[in-house]
């Protein structure tokens, strides 16, 4: 798979800027499938361009979404992408800026791990950005007071799935899939470096039908 036949051109320039001439391996496996809509479970070590492999085709199903022919100007938080830690979300925030070069006016990205929790409920609720980062404990913690809400997602994303478990977080997932939160539709990427028992439960727990990709 080439990026250049399913992607939007301004994320193609931007890839271009970024000097991802062609999709590693994870990428030009998972990005197709993810633009299919499919669930995905990728197996992918730090390293192998794994958050690219899910924030491409984020962002492009946002683009999608809200391109003129789809009237999808209304703001709602369409995607979230789960980390283990706040660290992590720093990193993934700047990928996604990256990415976001040539539409950051139409895509618009609310990290929630950094900034404090009434500042944050205040942007949530009046901003809603269109993609959220958060770790499982800082998400619950939003849902819970209504400050975000989940009701349009279009695509949850679970990344680092096995850190996620061992920091502990497993609970806070289980209430953020299993309290109403979440609508009836969505899709669930689960990205993970190993296959433990824990993300095999998780995978039964945020998956429906997923192509597993062992890479
Ligand atoms: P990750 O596995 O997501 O931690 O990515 C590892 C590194 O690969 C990061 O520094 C990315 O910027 C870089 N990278 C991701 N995708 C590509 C690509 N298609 N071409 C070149 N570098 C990439």
């Amino acid at each position: 798979t080439d990026f250049a036949n399913i992607l939007d051109t301004r994320v193609l320039r931007a890839l271009a800027d970024l000097g991802f001439a062609k999709p590693t391996l994870v990428q030009s496996k998972a990005i197709p499938l993810a633009l299919e809509n499919k669930d995905i479970l990728a197996r992918a070590r730090t390293g192998s361009g794994k958050t690219a492999a899910y924030c491409i085709p984020v962002v492009q199903k946002i683009l999608n979404a809200k391109s003129p022919s789809q009237d999808g100007n209304s703001s709602s938080i369409r995607a979230l992408i789960l980390v283990p830690t706040r660290e992590l979300s720093e990193q993934v925030s700047a990928h996604l800026r990256g990415l976001l070069t040539y539409c950051a006016d139409e895509v618009s990205v609310c990290n929630v791990c950094s900034g404090t929790t009434n500042h944050l409920q205040r942007t949530l609720l009046s901003d809603k950005p269109d993609l959220v980062i958060a770790t499982p404990s800082r998400a619950l913690v939003l849902l819970r007071s209504k400050a975000l809400s989940l009701a349009s997602l279009d695509t949850l994303v679970i990344d680092e799935a096995d850190l996620i478990l061992s920091y502990g977080h497993d609970e806070d997932v289980r209430h953020i899939f299993g309290d109403n939160y979440l609508p009836k539709v969505f899709q669930s990427f689960l990205m993970s470096a190993t296959m433990t028992e824990d993300v095999e439960a998780l995978k039964g727990l945020t998956l429906r039908s997923p192509v597993i990709l062992k890479l």
